[in-house]
C-alpha cells in the first residue's frame, strides 16, 4: 500500500509502550525493540518516522531512516498487544514506508539482489529455475502439468532450493500419497508466490506473481492447492484478496490436511516417535490470519503421533514469539534474525523439551541456522517429518 493510503493511521498511537510486552504475562513482544532497546526500532518508533516520511520531515535516502524500517520481522505481535484503533494496521504502516522508499529508489542492496533473481528465475535465491523441482527427483509424484491430479502440492521457493528441507515436502507427498490422495507439482514450472516481495514493499513484482499463480493453476483444474510454506499460505490467504485475486479451488496448509486425513481416518499412524516436544507457531500461520488463526491443526497432528509428548512455551498461539526471519529480515539483517530465533530456541529448551516443531520452512531454516550460531542444545522439525515417520 502508498503511505498516503495509511495517513489516517499514523496519528494514532498513544506511546503507551503496550506492543512492547505480551498483554498479562509482560515478557517481550517485538523482536526488533527488544534486540536494539531504542524507541525508534520499536513499533511506535517506527509509526513516528512513518509521520515524519509522510510530512517531508524525514528522508528515506537516509541510511539510519531505512534501517529501522526494514528492522521488522512483520510478526505483527505488536497488532495483537496494541489496543488502540489502529492496532491491525501496523505492519502495513511499515510496509507503506518501504514501498515509499522502493518507489524514491532508496532501495536496500540485499533486496535489490532477491529482486533480480526473482526477475530472472521466479526465486527469492535466485537459483536457476530449472533447479526447482529437484527436491522431488526419484520421488513418484504426478506432474500437474500433464497428469490432472486433484491435489496441487505447492512448495515454495524455500523448500524447492534448501536442500536441507528437502524431507519436509518429500515427507507431505509421502504422507497424502499413503492417505490415497491424488495429488501432483509443477516441478520447474511452478514461481514464488510474490509475498516476500510484498512485505519489502516490491509491490509491482507481488501483483506480477499473484496473477501468474492464478492463471497457471486455474489451467490445472485442481481441487485443492496444498503448501507446508506458512509464508506461501499466508500469502495465498491473506495477500491476494486484497488485489481481488480470488480463487476457485481450495488453499490448505499441510497441518490442516493432515488433521483433516486423520480425523477422515485415511492416516494411521502405526509406529511410535518417542519425543518430548513443543510447537512454535509461525506468525504467518497464526496473527497473519487473525481470526482464522491456524492453531490448533498442528497441536491436534501432534498429539496424534504415538509417543509424542507435547509442552506448550510461554508465548503459543496468537502471543508467540517471532522466529526472527519473516518480513525479509533473514535476508537483509541475520543479526537480527539468529537473535530472534535463539530467543526462541531459549524458551522452548525452558519447557524440557528436546526437540522444537515448527510448520513453515522459514521458520525451520532460521532456527537450524541459530543453533548453528548459538549451540542451544535443540533439534527442530517440520510436523511432515515428524507425522512420516510415524507412518
Ligand atoms: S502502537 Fe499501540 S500499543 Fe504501541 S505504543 Fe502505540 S498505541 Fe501503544
Ligand atoms: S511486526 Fe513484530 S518486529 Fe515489526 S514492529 Fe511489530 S512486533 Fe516489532
Amino acid at each position: 500500500m502508498a503511505l498516503d493510503g495509511v495517513k489516517e493511521w499514523l496519528y494514532g498511537c498513544t506511546h503507551c509502550g503496550t506492543c512492547k510486552d505480551v498483554l498479562n504475562i509482560f515478557v517481550p513482544a517485538c523482536p526488533a525493540g527488544e534486540m536494539y532497546q531504542l524507541e525508534s526500532y520499536f513499533p511506535s518508533g517506527k509509526i513516528l518516522i512513518a509521520r515524519g516520511v509522510s510530512n517531508g520531515a524525514l528522508d528515506l535516502s537516509d541510511d539510519d531512516i531505512r534501517e529501522r524500517i526494514y528492522a521488522c520481522t512483520g510478526c505483527l505481535s505488536c497488532e495483537q498487544q496494541c489496543g488502540v484503533y489502529h492496532q491491525q494496521h501496523i505492519f502495513e504502516i511499515i510496509q507503506a514506508v518501504r514501498t515509499e522508499a522502493v518507489t524514491q529508489g532508496c532501495l536496500n542492496p540485499a533486496y535489490m539482489v532477491m529482486i533480480d533473481g526473482l526477475k530472472k528465475d521466479d526465486n527469492v535465491f535466485g537459483k536457476p529455475k530449472a533447479e526447482r523441482g529437484e527436491w522431488a527427483k526419484d520421488l513418484d509424484v504426478k506432474d500437474a502439468r500433464q497428469e490432472n491430479p486433484d491435489v496441487l502440492y505447492y512448495a515454495g521457493c524455500m523448500l524447492s532450493f534448501d536442500s536441507e528441507l528437502w524431507e519436509v515436502p518429500r515427507s507431505a507427498i509421502n504422507i497424502m500419497k499413503a492417505a490415497g490422495v491424488d495429488v501432483g507439482i509443477m516441478d520447474k514450472e511452478e514461481a514464488c508466490c510474490g509475498g516476500r516481495a510484498y512485505e519489502i514493499g516490491y509491490v509491482g513484482e507481488f501483483t506480477k506473481y499473484a496473477e501468474h499463480f492464478l492463471e497457471t493453476v486455474s489451467t490445472l483444474n485442481v481441487s485443492k492447492v496444498v503448501t507446508s510454506c506458512s509464508d506461501g499460505y499466508s500469502t495465498f490467504k491473506n495477500l491476494y484478496p486484497k488485489i481481488n485475486i480470488e480463487m476457485k479451488f481450495e488453499v490448505l496448509h499441510t497441518v490442516e490436511y493432515l488433521d483433516r486425513l486423520i480425523k477422515e481416518g485415511k492416516i494411521k499412524f502405526s509406529k511410535n516417535v518417542p519425543m518430548k516436544v513443543t510447537y512454535h507457531d509461525p506468525c504467518h500461520l497464526g496473527r497473519h490470519l487473525r481470526d482464522d488463526g491456524v492453531y490448533e491443526p498442528p497441536r491436534e497432528v501432534l498429539k496424534s503421533i504415538p509417543g509424542i509428548e507435547m509442552v506448550e512455551m510461554e508465548r503459543n498461539r496468537e502471543n508467540a514469539w517471532c522466529c526472527g526471519a519473516g518480513a525479509g529480515v533473514s535476508q537483509a539483517n541475520t543479526e537480527l534474525a539468529l537473535w530472534t530465533a535463539n530467543e526462541r530456541l531459549k524458551e522452548a529448551r525452558a519447557t524440557g523439551a528436546t526437540a522444537l516443531i515448527t510448520s513453515c520452512p522459514w521458520c525451520e531454516r532460521n532456527f537450524k541456522d541459530a543453533v548453528r550460531e548459538y549451540g542451544e542444545d535443540m533439534e527442530i522439525y517440520d510436523i511432515a517429518e515428524i507425522a512420516c515417520r510415524a507412518l
